[in-house]
């Protein structure tokens, strides 16, 4: 596959972006406090890959470190992408969830390969135990 223009949203759709990214390269599910609860399954894409479609206003912020947002949809609370700015694994980021993208079809997102990160350990090179990845 190669990189493509994909659109994403919210549930109710007040929340909508573009995303340019590559399938083929997968998506990350991890164990962190935050992705765990969230179910999160995302694809990371540098800022310039990611653009806002829908009411900037829609979204409410939500970080507790400062370092990592997770906006969501005031309206129905899902939420559609995060961002994040460390320097040590290059930068400012957003990460999109594969599960908001809009009419993918189901073979390509089950053809992604995913990658499962230990972040509640901060173990970056691990994954974390099979039993958790079937939950992830
Ligand atoms: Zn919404």
């Amino acid at each position: 596959m190669a990189i493509q223009t994909y659109r994403g949203s919210c549930h109710c759709g007040a929340v909508a972006f573009e995303v340019d990214l590559d399938l083929a390269e997968g998506g990350c599910k991890c164990n962190c406090s935050m992705c765990r609860k969230a179910r999160s399954w995302s694809v990371r894409v540098r800022p310039d890959a990611f653009r806002p479609l829908g009411n900037p206003g829609a979204t409410t912020d939500y970080t507790r470190n400062g370092v990592v947002h997770w906006p969501f949809c005031s309206t129905c609370g899902v939420r559609p992408y995060y961002r994040s700015d460390v320097p040590e694994t290059g930068g400012p980021f957003v990460s999109v969830q594969l599960a908001c993208l809009d009419g993918v079809d189901d073979a390509l997102l089950a053809a992604s390969p995913v990658r499962f990160l230990d972040g509640r350990h901060d173990d970056w090179s691990n994954p974390p135990s099979a039993a958790e990845q079937t939950f992830l």
